[in-house]
């Protein structure tokens, strides 16, 4: 009998859910008190010029600009303790949303200064300026490239390997270049106990830069894994099984995924993220489910067994395990989106959990509907009711086509349902319609949840 069957898992729920909820409030705490630190600094102890508003307002927005740009760093740091509250997508969005606020912040900072303090800015020519400015102009266009890239990355397409190493050397310039700036322009800083502060940020973000792209790294080389098996699926899904050739993964819960390299050694850029597509009951052994989506992904499927490969996970936390009390499931995925989805389920098989679990799974076809058997299969150990959605479906076909919308979800959710989790995992478009869709049938926003296949 599962752990959260049984009536008695109910104190347990109630307390993980106020943990939760106190992790969110430090994390966020944490991020506004950092962010904030630099306006607090400035307001206290002695300013230098003892000058007008507008400059010192323009000097804690650069400062926090800086700030900012640090727990940037943190954000796409890979950080356990930041992402498991979240899941590692919506922190990914956080820092997308955010550096635009930095760059906003840069901007103000230096139109403020523009517009009242112009003398100050000195000459534009890099030969005649003063080096610290220089270096100011450098972390800003650095910074808007940076943004520019992102933004627009499939637009110029530019390959993602290629902007993904543009972004790393764009960040650290930029952020080298903004420490430059504070420190030669002295403002602030020249005072020590100020100076400490400037001195702590950046040490904090070295050591992170260190921690994520060498000592992380090299972990991993002392962990390998070996590919033991590679089987394909309908919708020209395969499945790596990897087993561990040092230590197993700890700690994992269903749905999570990990960074996986293969042929490549962890200190290159190379690593995908994937869902861990089996359950932590059949650990230590972990299966990828892949779909070959570009270049990599094809060279992924065509993995012989024997195959070294690296694994940093698990992360993120689209799993039944952070709602323990739901009193059932719905869960909605489209092609690939599957994968997570079928981690959850393997684990509630495997606990013999009895609560219902409506599943509606969307494919283009028939004959594309990767896991069917095993889905189906499913259904006799579990309470699971399944809705395939075919675009195409075959002649004969009895079940739901075209698209999933508000009328085919009422058609097959009961009433009690909507205060059950609902997990999506699928296209950002479906995933988006069924979002509304749902909201239109009164389910309340915290209880949706979805796992997004792109982190940037
Ligand atoms: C949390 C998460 C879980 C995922 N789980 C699965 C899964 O179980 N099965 C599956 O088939 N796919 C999964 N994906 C998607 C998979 O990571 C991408 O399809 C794969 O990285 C594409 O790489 P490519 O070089 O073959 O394709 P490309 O054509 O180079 O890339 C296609 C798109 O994938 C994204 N992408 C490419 N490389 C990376 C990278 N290193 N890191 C992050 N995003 C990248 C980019 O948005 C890019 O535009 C998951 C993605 C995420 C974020």
């Amino acid at each position: 009998m599962s752990q959260n069957s049984d009536p008695a898992a109910a104190p347990p729920a109630a307390r993980s859910a106020g943990l939760f909820w106190l992790q969110v409030v430090a994390l966020l705490g944490l991020g506004v008190g950092f962010i904030g630190l630099p306006f607090a600094v400035l307001f206290t102890g002695g300013r230098p010029l003892g000058s007008a508003f507008t400059w010192d307002f323009s000097m804690a927005l650069g400062f926090s600009a800086l700030a900012l740009v640090a727990v940037q760093f943190a954000l796409t740091g890979r950080l356990k303790w930041l992402t498991r509250p979240f899941g590692a997508d919506i922190v990914y969005l956080f820092h997308r949303y955010l550096s635009w606020g930095a760059v906003a912040i840069m901007l103000a900072h230096f139109g403020i200064l523009y517009i009242w303090h112009q003398p100050a800015l000195g000459v534009l020519n890099p030969l005649d300026a003063r080096w610290e400015l220089t270096s100011g102009r450098v972390a800003l266009g650095c910074f808007v490239l940076l943004i520019l890239t992102s933004q627009f990355r499939k637009l110029v397409r530019l390959r993602y390997e290629l902007w993904r190493g543009l972004h790393l050397v764009l960040a650290i310039i930029g952020f080298v270049a903004a420490v430059l700036h504070v420190l030669g322009v002295g403002n602030y800083t020249a005072n020590p106990d100020k100076r400490w502060l400037w001195a702590g940020v950046t040490l904090a973000w070295l050591g992170l830069l260190i921690w994520v792209r060498l000592w992380r790294p090299w972990q991993l080389t002392r962990n390998p894994w070996r590919v033991v098996r590679n089987t394909e699926h309908r919708g020209g899904v395969h499945s790596l099984e990897l087993t561990p050739e040092g230590a197993s993964l700890r700690r994992w819960k269903p749905g999570q995924f990990a960074w996986l390299s293969i042929g490549h050694s962890p200190f290159v850029l190379k690593e995908h993220p994937f869902t861990i597509s089996n359950a932590p009951e059949h650990g230590p052994n972990l299966v990828f489910s892949i779909k070959p989506l570009g270049d990599d992904t094809a060279a992924l499927i065509k993995t012989e067994p024997g195959a070294i490969a690296h694994v940093d996970g698990p992360y993120g936390a689209f799993s039944v395990d952070h709602v323990p009390q739901a009193g059932g499931f719905v869960m909605i995925a489209g092609g690939v989106g599957i994968t997570p989805i079928l981690s959850n389920l393997h684990a509630l098989v495997a606990r013999e959990d009895p609560r219902p679990v409506i599943l509606f799974y969307a494919n283009p076809d028939w004959e594309s509907v990767s896991f069917r058997e095993e889905l189906d299969a499913m259904r006799h150990k579990i309470d699971l009711t399944l809705i395939h959605v075919l675009d195409d479906p075959p002649d004969d076909w009895r079940g739901e086509s075209g698209r999933i919308d508000k009328d085919m979800l009422a058609r097959h959710l009961p009433g009690q349902s909507r205060d059950w989790p609902h997990m999506l995992c699928g296209p950002a478009p479906m995933t988006e319609a069924v979002r509304k869709a749902l909201g239109a049938l009164g389910v309340p926003t915290h209880r949706i949840d979805y796992e997004i296949f792109e982190l940037v």
